[in-house]
């Protein structure tokens, strides 16, 4: 008979010594957390435990019949990693050497000049029960089954394989009845604007629609609304009117519908037109081009950028004149525009994206105060540049400098450049 977890908890045990020193903050339990999103099952507890065999053996006993189990750590191949071992012991099956994932391991290694040591060959040891899930990304595989009643799912530590395995097992519980059917999600992906903006623009839709639940997530750009439809028929047809609803709401904010990141989205628009960028950063000092190189292929678009923080490199590097930046100070439309400009012409780009502001906790005055800071966006044909008052600390500002400047671009190239890219819904921005 499947294993019905819809009627039990869903609990995660990460185990790692790591985890308890500080010197690793347990982001596989958001990870686990996030890929059931779409279930409409929560995590009701997460419990982190050290690297001895007692207390992982305690927390799942901590566990109750009917539960799935996920469990991250300890799979690898040197000695702290217990975790097969102590879920066989306590679930008192014998460990059975699985000869697909030896194979499999053995051709790994091969492939990499590796010999095989007594430790790595644990890694094909599987407890009686469960199933192995081959690994993507590393050696261990992921382990899935029912054990003394409970669906356990056994991760690997490192986030990279944890994620590569979390959708084969998530795929897995679906098909061994111990997931619900996933509802059906509609997700928009939104910069520019605040938490509590968005909330307010939609309190309208959602009075319309009590079936739906709805969710809204803070992001390195900007805030991501999520809508999940209610059981039943009803729930689906809601789903669609209110999508068109918030897809008419929310308009310019929206950057993706997917799960992909605003450079990713940057990147390609800027590849699809075969169009060149330079950066020119103040008070981000490198932040932008960073994350604009982050994904591969950042190169087919991406030429460089001059990381003007002070005055005199404005005026050497970028050709902002001496007396401007007197005149106007630093944190002004007048210089930004000019370092925009001077940065596509100096780089020979199609378009340039320049910023200049006080990120803070000093240097601020009352007509200039913390948070203020300056967009500009150079195209072929013209600058706009735009005030900002950010509202929050150093980081915080500089992080939300990069999110507007990376999506005033993206709103330039997706809508064109005979109007600036900014609107009235736009949190934080200041006209002149
Ligand atoms: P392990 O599978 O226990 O050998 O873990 C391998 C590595 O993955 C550890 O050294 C940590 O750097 C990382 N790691 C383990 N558990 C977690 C977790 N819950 N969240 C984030 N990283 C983790
Ligand atoms: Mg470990």
């Amino acid at each position: 008979m499947p294993a019905k977890v819809v009627g039990g908890a869903v609990r995660i045990i990460a185990v790692g010594d790591e985890l308890l020193e500080g010197r690793t903050a347990d982001t596989n339990s958001r990870w686990i957390q996030q890929a059931l999103g779409s279930h409409s099952v929560q995590v009701s507890l997460i419990q982190v435990v050290p690297d001895r065999q007692e207390d992982i053996s305690l927390a799942l006993d901590r566990t109750e019949a009917g539960d799935l189990v996920f469990v991250t750590g300890g799979l690898g191949s040197t000695p702290d990693d217990m975790t097969r071992d102590v879920v066989a012991g306590w679930a008192q099956v014998e460990l059975i050497e699985d000869p697909s994932v030896k194979r499999q391991l053995k051709e790994r290694w091969e492939k990499r000049g590796i010999k095989s040591s007594p430790g790595a060959v644990r890694q094909s040891l599987v407890p009686r029960g469960m199933t192995p899930l081959t690994n993507p990304v590393g050696s261990a595989p992921g382990l899935v089954g029912r054990l003394r009643d409970r669906m356990l799912v056994l991760l690997p530590g490192v986030p990279q394989e944890l994620q590569g395995l979390l959708l084969p097992a998530v795929r897995w519980l679906e098909g061994n009845g111990a997931l619900p059917k996933p509802r059906r999600t509609m997700l928009w992906r939104t910069a520019q604007a605040s938490e509590l903006s968005l909330v307010r623009s939609c309190s309208g839709i959602r009075g319309n629609f009590p079936t739906l639940d709805w969710s809204w997530w803070l992001t390195d750009w900007g805030v991501d609304v999520r809508l999940v439809a209610g059981a039943g028929k009803a729930g689906g047809g809601d789903l669609a009117a209110a999508g068109e609803m918030v897809d008419e709401i929310l308009g310019r904010l929206v950057y993706s519908r997917r799960m992909e990141t605003l450079p990713q989205v940057v990147q390609r628009l800027m590849l699809d037109r075969n169009l060149t960028l330079g950066v020119a950063e103040s008070c981000t000092a490198g932040l932008i081009g960073g994350s604009l190189t982050e994904q591969p292929g950042s190169s087919g678009f991406f030429r460089g950028g001059i990381l003007a923080y002070a005055d005199r490199v404005k005026t050497a590097q970028l050709g902002v004149p001496a007396e401007l930046l007197v005149d106007s100070g630093a944190v002004s439309e007048e210089t930004v525009m000019a370092m925009a400009d001077g940065c596509r012409k100096r780089i020979g780009t199609d378009y340039a994206v320049a910023v200049s502001g006080i990120s803070g906790p000093d240097g601020g005055s009352p007509d200039k105060p913390v948070g203020t800071t300056w967009v500009a966006i150079a195209t072929p044909s013209t600058v706009f540049a735009r005030r900002y008052r950010f509202p929050a600390d150093r980081q915080r500002n500089r992080l939300l400098t990069v999110a507007a400047a990376v999506d005033s671009l993206r709103r330039v190239l997706e809508f064109g450049d005979e109007q600036p890219p900014w609107q009235p819904s736009d949190s934080w921005c200041r006209p002149s």
